[in-house]
């Protein structure tokens, strides 16, 4: 090849490359979504913008029970379980599916004895409830109270024994979102006192426990109401769209 036409080849190549990097910076940095507009997991997402039902920010604790209906369906088993022996007979597969997840004690929370629900919730629930026990318990601490732990009082129920509940406690609507995987039971009448091992009630707890749900329901993290014949809150996780907005349903 002649020097002076392979000098002109290799400054079009050159060009060519340089203009080929820069073409696909340009699409990195214009046409892919932006870090902000997506999420990773509960703890990271934006609820407020990225809730998959409808939702909006609030501090009080009275969401009806149509709206936690409203996420749990979306968001929970597409099917409850009629009965306490379906729920036995198909939970190890759920498991393995990873929809539901089984909830145990852990440094922030400690399960009474369950009477009328089962200890699995999805997944993103677990993750709710890991967040507002991390809160509590730096809320605790800044407060310089005792060593507490909230105490869950119900979790995943069955039709059957939604049914049985609705009988005695007019409190607890035949169709509840705890048939859903997505709804949690917290007591505020009674925390876990590490220190003595004994279950007792705390004002302060209680206080630290409502500002902690005040901020997150604010943050459109969950809905939440006080129920005050069963002493507890009762929260429904809220879960965000996919990270890809295009696949979204
Ligand atoms: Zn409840």
């Amino acid at each position: 090849m002649i020097p002076g036409k392979k000098k002109y080849f290799l400054i079009g190549f050159s060009s060519i490359f340089i203009f080929s990097i820069f073409l696909f910076l340009l699409f990195f940095f214009f046409f892919l979504p932006k870090k902000s507009t997506r999420y990773t997991n509960y703890q990271e997402c934006d609820h407020v913008r990225f809730a998959n039902a409808p939702i909006a920010p609030r501090s009080t604790l009275n969401d009806k029970n149509d709206i936690h209906l409203l996420h749990a369906m979306k968001n929970g088993l597409k099917k409850p379980f009629e009965t306490d022996s379906a729920f036995y007979s198909q939970i190890d597969d759920l498991v393995r599916m990873a929809l539901l997840v089984k909830v145990a004690d852990n440094q922030f929370y400690k399960l009474k004895s369950l009477k009328h629900s089962q200890p699995y919730l999805i997944p993103e629930a677990i993750d709710m409830l890991n967040e507002i026990g991390y809160k509590f318990q730096e809320r605790l601490k800044e407060k310089k109270y005792k060593n507490f732990r909230f105490l869950i009082t119900s979790l995943l129920r069955t039709e059957e024994a939604q049914n049985k509940l609705s009988h005695r406690n007019s409190n607890a609507s035949i169709h509840s979102s705890h048939l859903y995987g997505t709804t949690v039971d917290i007591s505020y009448k009674n925390f876990y006192n590490t220190q003595t091992d004994s279950i007792e009630s705390s004002y302060e707890a209680v206080q630290a426990l409502t500002s902690v749900l005040r901020e997150m329901r604010e943050d459109c993290k969950f809905l939440v109401v006080r129920e005050r014949k069963q002493s507890c809150f009762h929260i429904t996780v809220v879960v965000c769209r996919p990270i890809d907005s295009t696949m979204q349903d």
